[in-house]
């Protein structure tokens, strides 16, 4: 995960023409997939202000431990980058040792909350957990923080439901609606980690995204406002 600031110029060249891309995702044959975009622009009128949001995923033994440090994963990201063109290259081409890049390594794990094994003791439903605590996932299908905030409104629904006005809830009560919660939120959140693994290794297989519905049909399905195929 790269954040960087670039000069003026540089900024404008990844935004151009202006505003025209907010996210870039870019696989590569190779196995490889990036992704660009603006993280943060506090003055719209201050492009050398923006940071800018940039990585190379790269497949990796689950078992491997990675051990460059930042300027060794800079480099690394740097290397895959040539394999890129247009802005993507040049987002990491134009990356600097002057402080205007940080980077940070994250291996794409994961934890199925209803693997053999996973399960957690609740304590009669004194304690319980949701977003990713309970169930982290892959990213690149970008539902983690949807089911943490389902997960927060089932709890929430769950308390509500199981509260009497003026007393509160009866503590025997207490084990059978965290236990729904769980139930529900395990079923629905282990079935996303699933899919989310699934999408993360095919995004990094080129057969499987040229046969994706993405390529397939999603981007063959017209043309644009100003006569350009989408
Ligand atoms: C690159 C990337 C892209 C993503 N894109 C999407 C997307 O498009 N859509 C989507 O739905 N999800 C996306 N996600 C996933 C999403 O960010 C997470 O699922 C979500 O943030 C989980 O929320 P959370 O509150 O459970 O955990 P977190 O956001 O991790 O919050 C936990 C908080 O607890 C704090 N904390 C930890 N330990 C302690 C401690 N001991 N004491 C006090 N505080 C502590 C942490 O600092 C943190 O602020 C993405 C994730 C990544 C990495």
């Amino acid at each position: 995960m790269c954040f960087t600031r670039y000069t003026l110029e540089q900024a404008l060249q990844l935004r151009d023409p202006p505003n025209s891309i907010l996210f870039q995702v870019s696989p590569h044959p190779a196995g490889y997939f990036a992704v660009l975009g603006l993280h943060d622009a506090p003055d719209p009128d201050r492009p050398d202000e923006w940071t800018f949001f940039h990585y190379i995923s790269f497949p990796e033994p689950a078992s491997h431990v990675n051990e460059r440090t930042t300027v060794e994963h800079m480099a690394h990201q740097k290397q895959l980058a040539k394999l890129f063109m247009g802005r993507v290259a040049k987002a990491f081409e134009w990356m600097s040792d002057d402080g205007r890049s940080n980077a940070w390594y994250g291996k794409l794990n994961h934890w199925d909350p209803a693997a053999e094994g996973h399960q957690w003791n609740n304590r009669g439903g004194r304690v319980t957990i949701a977003g990713d605590a309970a169930h982290p996932m892959t990213f690149q299908r970008g539902q983690g923080l949807n089911h943490a905030i389902t997960d927060a409104v089932a709890l929430r629904d769950g308390i509500v439901g199981a509260w009497k006005v003026g007393v509160g809830m009866q503590v025997e009560e207490r084990p059978e609606m965290i236990g729904q919660y769980e139930d529900g939120m395990v079923r629905r959140a282990g079935e996303e980690v699933r899919l989310s693994a699934k999408n993360t290794q095919m995004l990094h297989d080129w057969e499987m995204v040229m046969n994706s519905p993405v390529v397939k049909s999603g981007l063959n399905q017209g043309k644009r406002e100003d006569g350009r195929k989408v």
